[in-house]
């Protein structure tokens, strides 16, 4: 499954984001018979992204999405390497 990419039209930052998330999951919980727990097989059963506000910036309206390979392409990061 691809990843999301988010783009702040505010100030151009590609690259860090607060992002808070609702996730619903169901995980095997495994104690042993001293009681420490393992969570194992972690299953996401729904997810949904509530809020994404730029880190440099602080705006979230301005936030937007975009496909990995177009903000790839807009990656000032990605060119000097190239
Ligand atoms: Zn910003």
């Amino acid at each position: 499954m691809p990843t999301a990419r988010y783009r702040c039209a505010a100030c151009g930052n590609l690259t860090r984001f607060d992002v808070t998330v609702t996730r619903r999951t169901r995980a095997f919980h495994h104690f042993s018979l001293g009681g420490d727990l393992a969570i194992e097989d972690e299953e996401v059963l729904a997810e949904t992204v509530e809020e994404v506000s730029c880190r440099w910036c602080g705006s979230s309206r301005a936030v937007e999405e975009a496909p990995a390979a177009q903000v790839e392409a807009a990656d000032p990061a990605a060119q000097v390497e190239s």
